[in-house]
Parts: C-alpha cells; structure tokens; sequence
C-alpha cells in the first residue's frame, strides 16, 4: 500500500525502557502505534533499550559487559556498545508490529539520518535527514528508530546521553514536521512531583515549554531538557503518556496554544516540586576579597579547564561556595589544591540535594521565599544555600531529608488537591 504523505499526519511515538522491557509491555506499546495508525496517523516510533540495569539488553548491563573485561572503556568503543541496546529493542519491536499485522521496518539512528557530532557519551544533533525514514512511511510502513544514537559525519556511531531517545523523538518530529511528538513512559505524564516520592503527586494537564525545561534541568527527568528545547524551537507540542493507560497525560506546548485558560493556570505559582541527589556542597572562605588577585576567576576557569560543571554558585566578597557533583570530588579537589589551596582551606559537605519548587506563575509574587522556608523550618529541614531563577527556587538541604522536604513543599504550594 502506498499514500501520499502530503494528505495524512505523521506523529512521533517514543517509547521508554520501562515501556518495552517485556512481551506484555510491548504488546501494550504497539497497540498504542496501532490505535494512531487507525486515527490515520502515519507512525514513527522511537524505542529505548528494553529494560533498566540487570536486565539483559539494558544500557547498564552492556556497559558493565564492556567493563567486566576492562575498566578503563574508550569513549568510542563504549558509544558502540550503548547503541546495541536500542537497536536490539528496534528489532524486537518491529517483530511485535508485524506479529499484529503490520507492516513496520526498523532503522538505527544513523539510518535514519541522525547526524550528531563526536562527542561521544553525550554528543548532539547536528541535522536530520529524514528521507529514507519518509521513503517507508509513503509505503505505508511504520518506522521504528533506533533512540538515543546517531552517526557522525565520518560515520562514528555516537549516544546522545541518559534520556537521549526524547532528543531523537523530537529532533525526527521536528525534520518530518510531524504533527505532535508522544512520549510513552510509565506515569501519568508531568506530575506535580515524582510520584516515587510523592504517592500524592497529580499529573498537570498541561505545561508550558519553558517550565517543563525547567523542571527537566532541575531534576524531573521524565522527559530530557534538549528534547523540550527542540520541539519548542520547531513549534512541536510534546505529549507525555502513559503506555499502560488511556489518561490524555500531559500537553508541553507554548501556553498561548492552549486555549482552556482553566488548564494551564498560569495563575498559580508552583507547578511542581523537583529534586536532584549526589551534590556535594564545596565553600572556600577567604581572609582577603576574591576580586582581588585574579583569585575568583582562576577558581572557575580551573575548574571549567577540567570540565567540572558547577551549579547553586554564590559568590560574596570573601567567600566563594558552589555545588559539583559527587563524582567529581577529588578531581575538584586535585584542581583547588594546584591553585595553591590547602586541603584544610577547601570546605567539603557531601551528601546534598537540591529540592526546587517551580512554576513560571511565580515571576514577581511576593512571599514565595519565605513560603519555602517556613514549610522547611516547621519540616526540621536545614537550609544549606539556596538560588532562584524567575520561575523557581531551589535549596541546597541534606540529601536524607529530600523526601521530607519534596513532600513538605508539595503540601505547602497546594500541589496534592
Ligand atoms: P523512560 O524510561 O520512559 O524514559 P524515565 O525513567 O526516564 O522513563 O522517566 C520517567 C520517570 O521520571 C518516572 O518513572 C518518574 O519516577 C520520574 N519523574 C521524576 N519527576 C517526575 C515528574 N515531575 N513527573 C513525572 N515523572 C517524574
Ligand atoms: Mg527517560
């Protein structure tokens, strides 16, 4: 059977590990591409690697194949095993679809016109050329893509990084001008938390790009930070569902398109509370000003050099205090000490997380700072630091109390009901 493309709807279906893991779950995920086909959506669905850690075809698992025969991986070598797992779960997907009658065909990223750069582990898009994949849809087939992976121009096979499927979901939405990217996981789509944390947390019916970004960056991972930056650059709406039901889930778009003002409830100041673990805290106090000497730009273009990211930075006349993450401890520290620091001058609390309350509607509204810490002082949770941006607050608390300090905020801006 051949169509004209021109006259139908193509729509991008990505699927999570969770989402693919077992026969039942595929079965599950495959009914879901066949109910838009029968919509008259021309499909292409987007897989990740079948299953997490331990199971056999999980990114982890192959990992930990490669290490178990030598520790020390190359960056190149180690992106050619991760793409296995993705295109194991292409094939067997696309087997799922032709045992239920129909027609499918599965690509890996690269032939599917992924070209990324070679920053292997965690490298980007650079273009998509979406023809081969638009030659099957005009067949008639769906097309199953490989997530997560590409190929560089000089045909290196290169990841895209945890959550990278999302990013090959969107940037194939965006070349094939589908008409809306779904994204299939195993929640309710964007909740007002992690409902791993918080059983009360609800889905939102909608968000906008900006604020689901937001979230993403601060640790709500149900969907990657890039993918939403690429579907709103390409004019996109994301939709985020779950494969094992039939609840509408959550619409990303920007909030103009989304005409039930009662939905987005710009209104309302927290959207959401999210939570990232394995901070540590590292505070450098001085005798003399920073400013001075060149010291405080040595600290951060040292640190940059030696490709450390820093987050919840303050600096104040003679202290310097920022976050790294865990497992970049002792690099940091080697990095500090070739300044001329002495280990006994660098202050170190490990152990951190950072808990943030976000929502574009808190723009100006007075009082939301103080809301924050009173919900945390009555929960006995200690403010380590904090930082704001103009659609959230975040605090720096020990990481034993995130859930009491996640589920005390949720409480308090109203989230559960
Ligand atoms: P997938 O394998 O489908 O990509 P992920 O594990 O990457 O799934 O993302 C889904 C998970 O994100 C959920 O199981 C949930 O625990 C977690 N999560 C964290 N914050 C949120 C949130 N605000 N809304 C929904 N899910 C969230
Ligand atoms: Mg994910």
């Amino acid at each position: 059977m051949s169509c004209e493309v021109s006259t139908v709807k193509i729509i991008i279906q990505k699927f999570g590990g969770t989402s693919v893991a077992t026969p039942e779950q595929r079965e599950k995920a495959a009914q879901k591409v066949l109910e838009a086909k029968a919509n008259g959506y021309l499909p292409v669905v987007v897989v990740s690697a079948m299953g997490r850690k331990g199971e056999p075809y999980a990114t982890d698992t192959l990992l930990g194949l490669m290490k178990s025969v030598y520790e020390e991986a190359d960056p190149r070598e180690q992106d050619l095993v991760m793409s296995c797992g993705e295109i194991i779960s292409t094939v067997v997907m696309t087997q799922t679809l032709r045992a239920m009658g129909c027609q499918a065909v599965g690509l890996t990223g690269g032939q599917a016109g992924i070209i990324t750069d070679e920053s292997f582990g965690n490298t980007r898009i650079l273009e998509v050329h979406p023809g081969r994949v638009m030659d099957y849809l005009k067949e008639g087939k769906v097309v199953v893509v490989a997530g997560f992976q590409g190929i560089s121009k000089n045909g290196e096979v290169t990841t895209l990084g945890r959550g990278g499927s999302d990013t090959t979901a969107t940037a194939l939405g965006v070349a094939l001008h589908a008409e809306s990217v779904e994204i299939y996981t195993d929640v309710e789509g964007v909740m007002t938390a992690d409902p791993k944390m918080v059983p009360e947390a609800k889905p939102l019916m909608a968000v906008s790009y900006s604020e689901i970004v937001e979230m993403a960056h601060l640790g709500a991972k149900v969907v990657h930070p890039r993918a939403v930056e690429i579907a709103m650059e390409g004019g996109i709406p994301i939709r985020i569902r779950n494969t094992f039901s039939d609840a509408p889930g959550t619409l990303v778009c920007e909030s103009s398109m989304v005409l039930d003002k009662t939905v987005i409830k710009s209104d309302r100041v927290a959207r959401g509370i999210a939570h990232l673990t394995d901070i540590t805290q590292v505070r450098l106090d001085r005798q003399h000003d920073v400013n001075e000497s060149g010291f405080l730009s040595q600290v951060f273009r040292a640190l940059a050099d030696a490709k450390i990211s820093v987050d919840l930075i303050s600096v104040l006349p003679t202290i310097i205090c920022f976050t790294i993450s865990d497992s970049v401890v002792d690099k940091a520290l080697r990095v500090l000490e070739s300044l001329g620091l002495k280990r006994e001058e660098i202050g170190i609390t490990p152990g951190c997380a950072k808990v943030s309350v976000v929502g574009a509607g808190m723009r100006g509204v007075p009082g939301v700072m103080a809301e924050v810490v009173e919900a945390l002082a009555d929960a006995g949770v200690r403010i380590y630091q904090t930082s704001d941006s103009h659609a959230s607050i975040s605090c720096l608390v020990m990481k034993e109390d995130i859930l009491k300090a996640t589920r005390e905020l949720h409480t308090a801006f109203g989230l559960g009901g």
